[in-house]
């Protein structure tokens, strides 16, 4: 049952760890600003396939300013403006863009383009490339779309067995951007096994900020009690970093969207909160726990630091012409 804080007994003295990095990443920051920049030069309203990000509050936000977030390209009406996600998409959503006249901005994160480009370039080599990612998720969905006839999607180290090729000289894996870092090197080394000619992308693809917030989460789980992790659901990196901080150690771990969600039966017997967010989360809401939190005694907050990101992103080159 979730209480008040005046209806507990005595605030209980606490530390709260704040893991840093967290929170937005550049690919996130540049996405959710080039809806804002959109809205701004050409008015609303402006429409956004798929959600912008996964965070429920940066979606909400940006409705209020006029975006129309939609799962089709044939629900934005002939003419208008629509912009990819962060997350981007198969060349034949472009394809059907072009048919009904639309003007896009493309937002996709220059780091799953960069997954995109090693696809493409994979299969112009006609190698069988093995996809590390979780069906059905929108990355997934646009990087099998740029060479469906050379991808094959791999969950987890359980769906190697079940693999066959046609080459196995010519065979590359790739993976989604936002996996555990950790149980992609598990698949790996399946994969490894069953196939000892197997290719490695050129450098990761698991981008920078996944596997930053989840070495951070990881130092959390060494000292807290209980780890909460600020996102949404749908975030993939952000439901990792509760895995994470399990898997590290942590003897709890939760996801909330929101400070309200959380249950205070959670603060049983612990003295340690280790604090941190997804890539996809803006920072007012990491604050907006940390203040539910020293309202009931855990107002002595250490950050851990485990990496400086300083990386940005330029906004799409479409937001610097006139589309209209
Ligand atoms: Fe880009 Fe990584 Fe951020 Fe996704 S999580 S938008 S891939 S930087």
């Amino acid at each position: 049952m979730t209480t008040t804080p005046s209806s507990r007994s005595a605030p209980q003295p606490g530390r709260v760890l704040l893991a840093s990095p967290r929170s937005w990443c550049a690919g996130v920051d540049r996405a959710v600003l080039a809806v804002e920049k959109a809205l701004e030069q050409y008015g609303p309203p402006i429409y956004v396939r798929h959600e912008i990000v996964h965070n429920k509050h940066v979606v909400q936000s940006l409705q209020k300013k006029g975006a129309i977030f939609v799962e089709r390209t044939d629900e934005v009406p002939e003419g208008s403006i629509v912009l990819f996600s962060a997350h981007g998409v198969a060349p034949t959503v472009h394809s059907e863009a072009a048919e009904r006249n639309l003007k896009t901005i493309d937002a996709t994160c220059p780091l799953v383009t960069k997954v995109h480009r090693e696809a493409v370039r994979y299969a112009q080599q006609d190698y069988d490339i093995l996809l590390i990612g979780h069906e059905g998720h929108e990355e997934v969905i646009g990087t099998t779309g740029e060479a469906p006839d050379h991808i094959t999607l791999v969950d987890s180290p359980d769906d190697v067995a079940g693999l066959s090729v046609r080459d196995e000289s010519k065979v590359v894996w790739l993976s989604q951007t936002t996996l555990s870092v950790d149980e992609t090197m598990e698949t790996v080394d399946a994969l490894k096994t069953r196939f000892p000619l197997l290719t490695s992308p050129p450098s990761d693809d698991i981008c920078y900020a996944t596997q930053n917030r989840q070495s951070a989460v990881k130092k959390l789980a060494e000292r807290a009690e209980l780890v909460i992790v600020v996102g949404s659901k749908n975030s993939s990196n952000s439901v990792r970093m509760v895995e994470v901080a399990r898997n590290a150690g942590a003897p709890a771990a939760h996801l909330v969207d929101f400070a309200h969600e959380i249950d205070e039966a959670w603060l049983e017997r612990v003295t340690t909160v280790g604090v941190s967010s997804g890539a996809s989360v803006p920072d007012t809401l990491v604050d907006g726990v940390l203040e539910w939190l020293a309202q009931r005694g855990y107002d002595d907050i250490e950050t851990v630091t485990t990496a400086d990101e300083s990386i940005t992103f330029a906004l799409p080159h479409e937001l610097r012409h006139n589309l209209r």
